[in-house]
């Protein structure tokens, strides 16, 4: 017979480990079995080979950054980028918002903060401090048709992140959540419109005779950005309702600390948005690690994109953030999460299996970039395994021309930005472009199930991932 719970969450990243710690708040831990399944491992087994190997070895079955308990949080930068008190609108994180309300979702993202807090997040937000100079900064901005979203910032710092989320992980084992490590949900069983199982098999196999059923009337999705093109097939085979959302693209963007030196100082993040001409795309700067280091991002498949962190201790003198333009799609082409792993390929195709690198000079002087030429550039790439060539055999035109125009415009926000020897990595995608269509109870068109996180593109970032996750907890509380 099949093992039966009364909770199946699905991922053991920010938003599903928040549904289980809020859980066990709620003390619904103690008589309800309420399983977690992770497809990578526990935080304390995961490891990024890159540093003693010198390459990407592209871990199997899943990249440890990307998978694991904590999810893409585990090595991400620990930036909990909080809403703005004074502010009636949350600029960046997500759209839960759109669900719950401003107020209600500053409220939740504040007593989620404190969840951090208690587990030895750094008590100092950035960016509450030099309102004068951060008031300059705006100003420049807006004089150039730039928005800067200014949100408080708390840093945990990578190696910090793997720490506290370690405590986390025992305080979940300790208080009667049960998790299976290294399982993959390969299926949700559906049946009449309404979901009672999962399909799970261990991680290191494709025999499909080691799949098992598991049942359960509530099953949460939290499966991430990483989880998206499973989540969209499973869209299709169950007839999950959804829809396409915007897709990201872009690069990773690295120049020296002294550039970045007030935007670094007084916000830490400087989240700066613009709408240039000609074609007026959303084009933003996201997730900004000054003294930091870019990172792979590697995917099923070996996909390997672009990120960056900074460490609370471990600095290097470049700052590094990614330019995202947004891009639509739907007439009559609707599958923006197939258009972003294009790009990737394109990249990785370019680059053999790498991330590519290029000077900006070179990109404004139409020629490609040489490794020769990086080793006497005064931006020395800290990613060691990004190879030097041609993004833009890989970035369409559209794509390219806003993140050139943004680039010469911050230039006169941030006098250096448009340095010709900075760095662009490519490329950068978000999977987020899978909507899943949910109530206000995160309940997806199938009865039972639900969606939270950033996979089902509720969420885009640590903190309104982890709150989504609390919020899930106390809309499930009586109704398992
Ligand atoms: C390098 C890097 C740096 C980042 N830096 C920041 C930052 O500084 N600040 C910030 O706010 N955000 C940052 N982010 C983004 C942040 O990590 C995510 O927004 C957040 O982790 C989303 O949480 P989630 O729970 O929705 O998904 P995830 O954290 O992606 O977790 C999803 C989990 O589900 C698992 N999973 C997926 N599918 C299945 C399946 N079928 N079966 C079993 N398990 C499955 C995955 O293995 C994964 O562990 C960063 C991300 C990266 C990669």
């Amino acid at each position: 017979m099949n093992k039966k719970y009364d909770l199946i969450i699905v991922g053991a990243g920010p938003s599903g480990v928040f549904t289980a710690y809020e859980l066990i708040e709620l003390g619904l831990t103690k008589d309800k079995k309420v399983l977690l399944i992770e497809q990578g491992k526990s935080v304390d087994k995961r490891y990024c080979p890159v540093e003693k190997a010198g390459k990407c070895v592209k871990c199997k079955p899943y990249c440890n950054i990307t998978s694991g308990f904590s999810g893409a949080g585990a090595f991400s930068d620990g930036k909990l980028t909080l809403p703005n008190k004074d502010s009636d609108s949350i600029e960046v994180g997500g759209i839960l918002d759109k669900y719950l309300g401003v107020e209600k979702t500053k409220d939740l993202m504040f007593y989620t903060d404190e969840i951090y807090l208690k587990f030895g997040a750094d008590p100092h937000v950035e960016g509450l401090d030099n309102l004068d100079k951060i008031k300059e900064i705006s100003d420049r901005a807006t004089a150039n048709n730039i928005i800067l979203a200014n949100c408080p910032i708390r840093h945990l710092g990578t190696e910090k992140s793997h720490e506290l989320y370690k405590k986390i992980q025992d305080y979940l084992l300790a208080n009667n959540v049960e998790i299976m490590f290294e399982t993959n949900v390969v299926d949700l069983i559906v049946e009449n419109n309404t979901v009672t199982g999962v399909k799970i098999q261990p991680s290191q196999s494709t025999d499909p005779s080691t799949i098992c059923e598991l049942s359960s009337d509530k099953v949460v999705l939290g499966i991430g950005r990483k989880g998206a093109n499973w989540l969209s097939a499973m869209c299709s085979k169950h007839s999950i309702k959804n829809r396409a959302g915007v897709v990201d693209v872009g690069v990773r963007y690295e120049l020296p600390d002294s550039v970045m030196k007030d935007v670094n100082e007084y916000l830490y993040e400087g989240k700066f948005v613009g709408y240039l001409p000609p074609y007026k795309d959303k084009v933003r700067t996201f997730c900004q690690n000054p003294s930091g280091f870019v990172a792979n991002e590697v995917y099923d498949n070996d996909l390997t994109l672009v990120n960056g962190h900074s460490y609370k201790n471990k600095k290097s003198t470049n700052t590094n953030l990614a330019i995202l333009a947004s891009h639509h799609f739907n007439d009559p082409f609707e599958e923006p999460i197939k258009y972003g792993v294009n790009i990737g390929e394109n990249a990785n195709q370019l680059g053999m299996g790498n991330v590519l690198v290029q000077r900006l000079g070179d990109i404004l002087n139409g020629k490609r970039t040489w490794d020769k030429e990086l080793k006497t550039n005064s931006v020395v790439p800290t990613l060691k395994t990004a190879v030097a060539g041609d993004i833009t055999y890989a970035i369409g035109y559209r794509t390219m021309v806003d993140i050139l125009e943004f680039i010469k415009t911050m230039d006169k926000v941030v006098p250096g930005f448009a340095h010709p020897d900075n760095l662009l990595y490519a490329a950068e995608i978000k999977f987020y472009s899978n909507e899943i269509v949910i109530d206000n109870n995160f309940e997806t068109s199938i009865k039972g199930l639900y969606s939270i996180g950033d996979g089902g593109g509720l969420t885009r970032g640590l903190i309104m991932a982890s709150a989504s996750g609390v919020q899930m907890a106390r809309i499930l509380k009586d109704i398992i």
